[in-house]
């Protein structure tokens, strides 16, 4: 199960797309996806997400060199997360299905 981590506070959740658990965020546009992406265990080693985790506890944003984020924003823009999060305003069934795209997304490479 990928390990991702929540943007505003800093909580585990096994669905990048997915709401958070523990504080209801969500993710409301492409840069917002394409953090998410960077802060999941697909993007980013366990160990650096450790210290990210800590960082969004001290109320810090954790930050990524300039062409990791050219790569984060370019898988985002292969997410069709524009269609997902859309989905996520409706019934909450909406956001039970992004596994498959994710699927499709890191397949890819
Ligand atoms: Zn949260």
């Amino acid at each position: 199960m990928p390990y991702c981590l929540c943007m505003n506070c800093g909580a585990e959740k096994d669905n990048v797309f997915a709401p958070c658990g523990n504080c209801e965020h969500s993710l409301k546009n492409m840069h917002e996806v394409a953090y998410a992406l960077g802060l999941s265990e697909r993007y980013t080693q366990r160990q650096e997400l450790d210290e990210f985790r800590a960082q969004i506890r001290r109320g810090e944003a954790p930050k990524f060199g300039a062409r990791k984020w050219q790569k984060l924003v370019t898988a985002a823009q292969g997410t069709k997360a524009d269609e997902i999060l859309e989905l996520e305003d409706g019934p909450a069934a909406g956001v039970a299905k992004p596994t498959s795209l994710l699927g499709l997304l890191f397949g890819k490479k």
